[in-house]
C-alpha cells in the first residue's frame, strides 16, 4: 500500500474484500475511502476471468472455460473427492512442451498467466461453490494446462497468495505443483523449503521412450531428472509422486513396469497412473482395465506405493485442454 500512500492496514482490508468476501468490484469495499477506490479502479484489474462455459459431469466434476482480458481462454476444473474439493488451476495459455499425448499443447504456448490470473480461477470456483454449496476448497493442484516450472515466478508468488492466512488459507500440504521436468527449477523448488507436494510427470521408464512421448525428455534428460528428484527427496523429507499416464501398447506393458519397479524402487514415492484420456487428435487408445491393474501388481512387487487415478468428468470434456480446444476452432470459424 506504500505506492498509495495508505497505511499498512489498509491491505488487510482490501485482502479481506478480495479472499473472504469475494466482491467483484472495488466500490463494493466499503470500509475504504472513496478516493481510493477510484485509484484501485484505475490501477487494476479486479475480474480478468470472465466465464465463458461451465460443463456439468454427473460425478460432480466441474469444468470452467474462462476467458482472458486479450480474448484467451483458460480451463480451471474443481474436483470432488472422499477427503474434499480440489481445483485444478492453469498457469498457461497453451504449452510449449509438446507432450504427445496432451491436447493442451496443440497450439504451442500463447503466454504465461500472471499470478492474479491464476489466483483468480481458485477465488471464481470458490465463487461458484458459495452460490451452489457451503463446501470450501480443501485443495488445489497446478496441474492445468501448461509448465508451471516455466512460469515458476508467477507459480510461486500464486502459492505464497492462497497460502496466506488472510488470503485463501490454503495450507501448503494441500498444494501440490506438477512438472514435466524443468530439472533446474526442481532443484529451485527443492530450495523453497515449502511443505507444498511435488509431482513428476514421468510417463517412461527409459530415457528413449520418454523422449519419444516428452520432447523435454531430449532437453533434461531422464538421468538428470532423477538426479533432481533425489535432490528434492533429500531436500524436503517429502514423499514424491510420480504421474504414469498408460497409453495402450506405448508404455503400458509388464516390461515397462517391471523397468519403472527398478527405477524406483529405492525412492521414497508415490506413483499415479493415468488411464489416458482419449484425444481425438491423438492416436491412443486406452489400456485394458486388466493390464492397468496388472501393471500395478508388478509395480506394488518392487516395494513401489501405486494409485490408480479415478476418472472423472468422463462425460465431459475431461482431458485437459479439449474445451479450450473447441472454443478456438468456434473462433477461427467465426
Ligand atoms: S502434459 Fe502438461 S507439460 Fe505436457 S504438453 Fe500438456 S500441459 Fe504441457
Amino acid at each position: 500500500m506504500k505506492d498509495q500512500n495508505q497505511p499498512e492496514w489498509r491491505a488487510k482490508q482490501i485482502m479481506d474484500w478480495l479472499y473472504v468476501k469475494r466482491v467483484q468490484s472495488f466500490e463494493n469495499m466499503s470500509n475504504l475511502p472513496k478516493k481510493l477506490r477510484d485509484q484501485l479502479a484505475d490501477s487494476f484489474e479486479l475480474n480478468p476471468l470472465q466465464v465463458i462455459t461451465v460443463q456439468k459431469s454427473k460425478d460432480g466434476t466441474i469444468k470452467f472455460l474462462y476467458g482472458l482480458t486479450d480474448r484467451h481462454a483458460i480451463e480451471t476444473v474443481i474436483m470432488r473427492h472422499n477427503y474434499g474439493i480440489s481445483v485444478c488451476v492453469t498457469t498457461q495459455v497453451g504449452c510449449r512442451i509438446g507432450c504427445t499425448f496432451c491436447a493442451s499443447t496443440l497450439g504451442g504456448l500463447k503466454r504465461n498467466l500472471s499470478s492474479g490470473e491464476i489466483v483468480a480461477q481458485v477465488i471464481m470456483a470458490q465463487k461458484y461453490l458459495d452460490e451452489t454449496s457451503d463446501e470450501r476448497i480443501r485443495s488445489v493442484v497446478i496441474m492445468g494446462s501448461g509448465e508451471p516450472f516455466e512460469n515458476y515466478e508467477a507459480t510461486m508468488d500464486f502459492i505464497r497468495r492462497i497460502n496466506d492466512k488472510q488470503g485463501l488459507n490454503i495450507g501448503q500440504r494441500h498444494l501440490t505443483v506438477s512438472t514435466s521436468g524443468v530439472v533446474p527449477n526442481i532443484y529451485r523448488f527443492a530450495d523453497e523449503n515449502w511443505q507444498v507436494g511435488l509431482a513428476i510427470s514421468l510417463h517412461a521408464p527409459n530415457q528413449e521412450l520418454r523422449s519419444n512421448l516428452m520432447p523435454i525428455n531430449r532437453r533434461y534428460p531422464l538421468s538428470d531428472l532423477l538426479k533432481a528428484c533425489w535432490y528434492y527427496l533429500h531436500k524436503t523429507g517429502r514423499r514424491l509422486t510420480f504421474e504414469y499416464a498408460l497409453i495402450g501398447g506405448k508404455n503400458d506393458q509388464d516390461e515397462q513396469a517391471h523397468e519403472l519397479g527398478k527405477l524406483l524402487k529405492e525412492m521414497n514415492c508415490l506413483v499415479n497412473l493415468i488411464p489416458v484420456n482419449y484425444v481425438p487428435e491423438r492416436d491412443f487408445v486406452r489400456t485394458p482395465k486388466s493390464q492397468i491393474f496388472k501393471f500395478k501388481r508388478i509395480l506394488e512387487s518392487y516395494g513401489v506405493n501405486t494409485t490408480i487415478r479415478r476418472e472423472q468428468g468422463h462425460d465431459i470434456d475431461a482431458a485437459c485442454g479439449q474445451l479450450r480446444a473447441k472454443h478456438n476452432e468456434k473462433i477461427n470459424q467465426e
